[in-house]
């Protein structure tokens, strides 16, 4: 597997691909890479003939309070783990490669960029938005997979897409668990032993909440009341928030009738983890539906 380290040799490799027609896959990481990752990997194989996985640890996208520094950096093993999967190359580059002396352009996604995540971490989506339009603008991929792990991300990516006439299909992976229910997250390697077995809370409450739509509940109060008990119940879990809202644009529901994602975030000690619920009418009947952990 090539390691890319400049932007212009990724450009250069970037157009030998697309002079051979081949449809480029990009799974964009942070590194520190897990089986979700390489479930976006697996998926990237699947339909595309190279695939780049890019690896940078982004300082835009991070707050001053948060943690940049301390963000698990992984190289040899991702390295490996992506020359096992059958990648073609890592796009590894520095951060002064990506964001040079006198950087001076961003990203910024109005409306649905302000609420929940970016409310919590101001800045966090416009560095998302800056980096991922610059990787796309690098290795022009045909396609670029994201996990559902991080819903409002996703729906901020395929936004900008869309408003800036992107030539790049986003392509949505299902969030990938451990066995007891817990995301898989780079950030879980923060966790003590207490706080991980506290973490299986965000799974269980949303578990619950999926409960109660399969036995017909729609009102969003009620489900982020379920939401809400099942976190305080954990001792070591301090919620950031519960909410239930449109899948479409990030608004909150009062009744579930169309796509929707129950979202929540919680604190354990100082790691902030995030997880979802996603629910979507049934294509026969549009009163029944789907729910998706
Ligand atoms: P990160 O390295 O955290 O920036 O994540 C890189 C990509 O992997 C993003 O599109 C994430 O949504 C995705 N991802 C992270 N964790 C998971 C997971 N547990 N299941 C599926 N995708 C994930």
């Amino acid at each position: 597997m090539e390691i890319i380290r400049t932007i212009s040799w990724m450009k250069e490799a970037s157009r030998e691909a697309r002079a051979e027609n081949q449809i480029v896959g990009l799974v964009p990481t942070m590194g520190a890479l897990h089986e979700g990752h390489l479930s976006l990997i697996r998926r990237a194989k699947s339909e595309c003939s190279k695939v780049l996985a890019s690896i940078f640890v982004n300082p835009t996208q991070f707050g001053p309070k948060e943690d940049f520094a301390k963000y698990p950096r992984t190289f040899e093993s991702d390295v490996e783990k992506l020359t096992a999967a059958g990648v073609d190359a890592a796009f590894a580059p520095e951060a002064a490669e990506i964001y040079p002396a006198n950087y001076q352009t961003y990203v910024n996604v109005d409306g649905i960029s302000e609420r929940l995540e970016g409310r919590a971490r101001p800045g966090h989506f416009r560095g998302v938005a800056t980096v991922v339009l610059k990787l796309f603008q690098i290795v022009r991929p045909t396609f670029a997979y994201f996990g559902r792990k991080d819903a409002q991300q996703v729906r901020i990516i395929q936004q900008m897409a869309r408003d800036l006439n992107l030539d790049v299909e986003i392509v949505v992976c299902p969030i990938v668990r451990e066995s007891d229910g817990l995301a898989l997250s780079s950030r879980n390697a923060y966790l003590n032993p207490q706080e991980r077995a506290a973490a299986t809370a965000l799974h269980r409450a949303l578990a619950k909440a999926q409960d109660a739509i399969a036995r017909g509940t729609r009102d969003a109060l009620e489900l982020q009341s379920i939401l809400r008990e099942t976190i305080a119940r954990e001792p070591l879990c301090a919620l950031d928030y519960a909410e239930i809202v449109d899948a479409e644009t990030f608004e909150p529901a009062v009744r579930i009738a169309r796509t929707s994602y129950l979202l929540l975030a919680v604190f354990l000690g100082k790691t902030r983890l995030i997880d979802n619920l996603l629910i979507t009418p049934s294509p026969s009947n549009p009163d029944d539906l789907i729910t998706s952990l």
